[in-house]
């Protein structure tokens, strides 16, 4: 059976890195949608290499533009993505959009009952509520850690799950103090140590707060209370992260850095297909580090466990103006250490509500980016 997806986001690292394995098993998968948010041109070269025909961006200006110069029919705005995401013929959808648009398409996916492989991080960190309503177990997590989990945990009772560890890199900056990660430059900040993402991503690894948002992530996805929730820095990426039991077995998944993997698993599940991928060797590996990481230092972290033991609109207003301040600091206009702050000044000024409803995660999510404007240079 031909496994037909439908792809948000497929200019983005991991749109690209999907249709690489789509590439590989056209008897298995067929790509029957395409939307990005404004990369017109490649979107155009992806449909007619994969012979798709449903396009979107979510940018109207550039769908309109490239309506008319390409003679072709381009859903645009983000109605059209969430159309693409929830059209009857799709078996699976991949949300790789980045951001807070993502959470619209996820809701409407599962909506219409289908699988949601989900890469989009901010679609449970803000919508974790109400994306838990609509049924978690159609979402089949693309994020390399949570499939790790989701991988360790197959076959095994929830109810023996004593503990998750999340394991992360460090990112580029492990082991700096305060008054050095003060002048961090962008392309340090983006000099990612093992994984090949996109710059949003990798400068929230470089904060930690790409851990921490997957620590809410992880809170929602597997529904365990944050305390059981650890994080382990773990230089060498080979253990991808792991599930601790009631009986002190611990189930780790190790294998390539290669997103492609766990984007692939999310279309293969329960099978495994072939990747073209450089096994591990146990012989060479060396040695596997580990050590805590520094939650003082990298204050995100702890602002985002905070935020998720909050709750509500909490994780929203984190995930919402951690974007906006992650996009100034790549602009150049502010230093990295203006991350973190920012964050934590919106986070103290806002009143928390209940956020079961799109309406009220996308008002936090407005307010937190005006409130995160306002407190950048
Ligand atoms: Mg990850």
């Amino acid at each position: 059976m031909t496994l037909r997806i439908a792809i948000l986001g497929s200019t983005g690292s991991i749109g690209r890195q999907a249709l690489d394995v789509a590439a590989r098993f056209p008897e298995r998968v067929e790509v029957v949608a395409l939307a990005a948010h404004s990369s017109a041109v490649m979107l155009l070269q992806q449909a007619d290499r994969f012979r798709v025909d449903r396009l979107a961006l979510g940018d109207p200006a550039a769908a309109e533009r490239a309506s008319r110069d390409s003679g072709r029919v381009i859903g645009s705005g983000p109605d059209a993505l969430v159309e693409l995401a929830s059209a009857g013929d799709v078996d699976v959808v991949l949300n790789a959009l980045v951001g807070a648009a993502g959470l619209r398409a996820s809701i409407a996916a599962l909506d219409a009952g289908l699988t949601l492989a989900l890469a989009n991080k901010e679609s449970l960190v803000a919508g974790g509520d109400i994306i838990r309503a609509l049924g978690m177990d159609r979402v089949i997590p693309v994020d390399s850690e949570h499939s790790a989990i989701f991988q360790c945990l197959l076959g095994e009772p929830a109810e023996a799950v004593s503990r998750l560890w999340l394991t992360a890199s460090g990112g580029p900056l492990r082991g700096m103090d305060a008054t050095a990660l003060q002048s961090v430059t962008v392309e340090q900040a983006l000099a990612h140590p093992r994984w090949t993402m996109g710059p949003k991503i990798t400068i929230d690894s470089a904060t930690l707060m790409n851990k921490g948002l997957e620590v809410i992530e992880a809170h929602h996805l597997f529904d365990l209370p944050y305390d059981r929730i650890e994080v382990v820095v773990h230089p060498q990426s080979c253990i991808h992260s792991m599930v601790e039991y009631a009986d002190g077995s611990v189930k780790a998944h190790l294998g390539a850095t290669d997103m492609r993997v766990p984007i692939q698993y999310a279309f293969s599940h329960p099978e495994r297909w072939d990747a073209p991928v450089t096994p591990v060797d146990f012989r060479t590996l060396g040695t596997l580090e580990f050590e805590k990481p520094d939650m003082h230092t990298f204050r995100s972290l702890s602002l985002a466990y905070e935020a998720g033991r909050a709750g509500g609109t909490l994780p929203t207003v984190l995930s919402a103006a951690n974007e906006v301040a992650v996009a100034a600091f790549l602009a150049g206009r502010a230093p990295l250490t203006a991350i973190p702050a920012t964050v934590e000044s919106v986070l103290e000024r806002h009143d928390r509500t209940a956020a079961d409803t799109l309406a009220a995660v996308e008002a936090a999510d407005s307010w937190a980016r005006r409130t995160a404007e306002a407190l950048l240079p």
